[in-house]
């Protein structure tokens, strides 16, 4: 008798532990007969399947799945063991939804030749994050093969190509014997690419960990192609430094229809060099990257002699052609880096990163020279000009845009001052 209340409490004990076990379970769990009638299912089950159940409540596991599930009862009744697993993480599609749906995970479980367990796991969340990883990981084999105007490489931790896929001979012409070994300047255009160029990418994308310039790429026939190259730090699975890897890819498409809109935008209508906005912009810009990388910056301010003269004998289109013409020959003394803007009516600046002061003063007069020289056709005969010009560059007390146009203004005016036809620094 004793031993019998023992074993009675024990199992009353097991029975309560169970059920509360089944009430706070994060799945659903019930059980049913081999066809589907429910006799026993908590709080979650209940809530899964409501919606699906209709007025009448949960009686029925199949019945309430049947709309989404009609193939379980099929999986039930061909299983013929008397025990065992009918089915183990089911798929069951609840709300299929474009956005976000549903998603069940259903295992069934055979008791006996009568019962049925049967749990039921929400797993939309897991599907979401399936359906994301499955999206990068397409996104990236886009990139490795099917999307040609995409190259992809990685660079060793000195900065040279180490290796590559095929596409980007694709893109570049250049064969793996052409670019193994070499630098990123190896796709640049030459007459886009400057000493500094390539070392700053990489040096940007040590300080932030990726960072992409837009150039002038040329591939190996030749051919110009506007490009966007990404640079992305490449690290081993300590986190250690391992290098760089690289996108690049051709946007020239996207280039050739934005262009015509920048040049409206940057230049100055009548000579074609920059307009005095887009100027202050790009020397506030330029100013802060010669502080960062400790690289010299000058300004050379100019403006033409007697100018007014010009306009009063021979009229305001010569003028006008005398204005495009120093711009036109100023530029033969410039680099593709160095950048020619027109501040006022006949006041011209020009902008040298990476240039010294005396080495301003050499282009400075390199231009007055060459200005002093030529001779310009109108419709007024020929017309000779002089302009006399300013210098100055980036120190530690001229230290702002400001600072730089002020001083290069004072300069040009004491070349006025004493002469015109003159550079003063
Ligand atoms: P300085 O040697 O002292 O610089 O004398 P300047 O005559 O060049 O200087 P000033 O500032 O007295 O005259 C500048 C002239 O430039 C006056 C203006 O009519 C003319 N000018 C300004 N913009 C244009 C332009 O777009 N086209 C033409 N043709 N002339 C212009
Ligand atoms: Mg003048
Ligand atoms: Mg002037």
């Amino acid at each position: 008798m004793t031993t019998c209340k023992v074993v009675d409490e024990s199992l009353e004990a097991e029975h309560a532990a169970l059920l509360s076990f089944m009430y706070l379970s994060p799945i659903g769990i019930l059980r049913s007969t081999l066809s589907g009638e429910v006799d026993m299912l908590n709080p979650l089950s209940v809530q899964l399947l409501m919606p699906l159940a209709g007025p009448g409540g949960v009686t029925n596991v199949f019945d309430s799945l049947s709309n989404v599930a009609p193939e379980l009862r099929n999986l039930v009744s061909s299983f013929k063991a008397e025990r065992g697993s009918v089915c183990e993480g089911h798929r069951i599609v609840l709300t299929p939804a474009r956005e976000r749906s549903t998603v069940l995970s259903c295992n069934i479980l055979k008791v006996n030749d009568c019962t049925l367990m049967t749990t039921l796991t929400d797993i939309s969340r897991q599907v979401e994050a399936e359906r994301w990883a499955r999206q990068n990981e397409s996104w990236l084999a886009g990139i490795y093969t099917n999307v040609n105007d995409f190259a992809f490489l990685t660079l060793d931790a000195s900065g040279r190509v180490d290796s590559w896929n095929t596409s980007i001979e694709q893109l570049t012409g250049y064969a793996e014997v052409d670019v193994m070994g070499q630098t990123l300047e190896q796709f640049y255009a030459p007459d886009d690419v400057d000493d500094y160029r390539c070392p700053e990418h990489i040096a940007l994308t040590r300080e932030e960990g990726w960072h992409v310039q837009e150039c002038w790429c040329q591939k190996k026939d030749g051919r110009r192609y506007a490009a966007q190259i990404l640079v992305a730090i490449l690290r081993e699975d300590d986190g250690e430094f391992a290098g760089y890897s690289v996108v690049l890819r051709d946007v020239s498409e996207r280039k050739i229809t934005s262009d015509e809109l920048t040049r409206l935008l940057t230049t100055d209508y009548l000579t074609g060099a920059m307009n005095r906005a887009h100027f202050f912009k790009l020397a506030d810009k330029e100013v802060e990257r010669s502080k960062r990388s400790g690289k010299p910056l000058s300004f050379v301010m100019i403006d033409a002699d007697h100018f007014k003269r010009v306009n009063d004998t021979a009229g305001h289109q010569a003028g006008d052609k005398v204005l495009t013409q120093i711009v036109l020959e100023a530029r033969r003394s410039l680099r593709s880096i160095d950048v020619i803007a027109r501040l006022g009516g006949e006041e011209f600046c020009l902008m040298l990163p990476a240039t010294a002061a005396d080495g301003a003063m050499l282009i400075a007069e390199r231009i007055r020279a060459t200005i002093e020289a030529l001779r310009i056709e109108t419709e007024a005969g020929q017309l000779a000009i002089t302009v006399s010009l300013g210098c100055a560059s980036l120190t530690n007390e001229i230290a702002s845009v400001q600072d730089l146009l002020a001083v290069a203004d004072k300069a040009l005016y004491t070349a006025k001052d004493t002469g015109r036809n003159r550079v003063e620094g």
